[in-house]
């Protein structure tokens, strides 16, 4: 896989031409675009003209829109509260009615585009740290599920089960036996999906996103809340992204650089790096000064790859898409 320097480009409704112009003057060479642009006809003639490759990033549990015409299938949390922040919404991972909807949606996209990447989001149980800047976060503030009765029912008839389990939970405990039946459920689901991509689109490089959360972090919450049981799950995929932006992490860059190290040698995968253009929800905003500095390290750093989130911003922000230019396609236009 060359390395890709991959944009964000979520939007339905951009105009498709100028986003591949845009992105390959800035010298990127991939994007990932929304699903509901690839019924376009002009796109695959486009990517070709700007020499731009395609990523298909798929959200996995979390999935908002789902859940506004399907309420009863959301995820509860530990506090019996639906698995829901200002941003996110979960699907409960259990439920099969859902899996079997998420896969026709899959093979439909597959159906349509060959990407040469395609990624795993939310692949996770449900995780809430209020909305706390990285550093502020206390290992009792995480929230977590799902706790709905599908997955407390599914988790009684398994291997998985003991008495101790259950009265843990009943006394609002953390249990490990349920925090590892969690895991194993997004095992499944992680085995499951990879193997038909894999079926449908071979060519395609799976990569999965995961918490920028190294496993020592916050009493394990990595495995033991989210699920993510990293070493397993690198087996499945071919590179990892951890979601390395700004609102989940400390935005100190040697802090930084060592997480990603730290994930790199949890999952010997190929890690991707992430750099955000400015923080989405405003709190903390990006300089010109510290978005180049992170543009640097990450070029420096990354050997695999990178994804800059996201191509609206930059269009915003002509003074840091001239700072990308710079770097990434550093040629005088006269
Ligand atoms: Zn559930």
């Amino acid at each position: 896989m060359s390395k890709p320097i991959a944009l964000y480009a979520l939007d339905a409704n951009l105009d498709i031409e100028e986003c591949c112009q845009n992105a390959n003057y800035w010298g990127a060479n991939t994007l990932i675009l929304s699903p509901d642009l690839y019924n376009e006809p002009e796109l695959p003639s486009l990517l070709e003209k700007y020499n731009l490759s395609l990523w298909l990033n798929i959200s996995v549990l979390n999935n908002p829109d789902y859940l506004i015409g399907e309420p009863s299938r959301q995820a509860i949390t530990n506090l019996k509260r639906p698995a829901k922040t200002d941003w996110c919404h979960f699907v409960c991972p259990s439920d099969r009615v859902y899996l079997n909807h998420l896969e026709s949606e899959i093979e439909q996209y597959l159906e349509e585009m060959s990407p040469t990447i395609v990624s795993l989001d939310f692949l996770r149980q449900f995780v809430s740290w209020q909305g706390k800047a990285f550093e502020q976060i206390e290992a009792q503030d995480l929230e977590y599920g799902c706790f709905c009765s599908n997955c407390l029912q599914n988790f009684s008839i398994s291997d998985h089960y003991t008495n101790q389990a259950q009265a843990q939970i009943e006394a609002g405990e953390l249990s490990s036996d349920y925090a590892n039946w969690r895991s194993q459920k997004i095992l499944d689901i992680a085995q499951h999906l990879t193997q038909l991509i894999r079926k449908l689109s071979p060519k395609s490089k799976l990569v999965l996103n995961t918490l920028p959360w190294p496993d020592g972090v916050l009493n394990h919450a990595s495995t033991q809340l989210a699920g993510q049981n990293k070493t397993e799950l690198a087996l499945l995929f071919d590179a990892m992204c951890p979601v390395a932006f700004t609102h989940l992490m400390p935005q100190d860059m040697q802090e930084k650089a060592r997480v990603m190290q730290t994930i790199s040698d949890e999952t010997h995968l190929p890690i991707f790096y992430g750099l955000q253009v400015s923080h989405w929800r405003a709190k903390n905003q990006i300089s010109n000064n510290q978005f180049e500095a992170e543009l640097k390290q990450n070029l420096a750093l990354s050997k695999h790859g990178l994804v800059i989130y996201n191509y609206d911003e930059l269009n915003c922000s002509p003074e840091k898409a001239t700072i990308l230019k710079r770097h990434l396609n550093p040629e005088i236009h006269y």
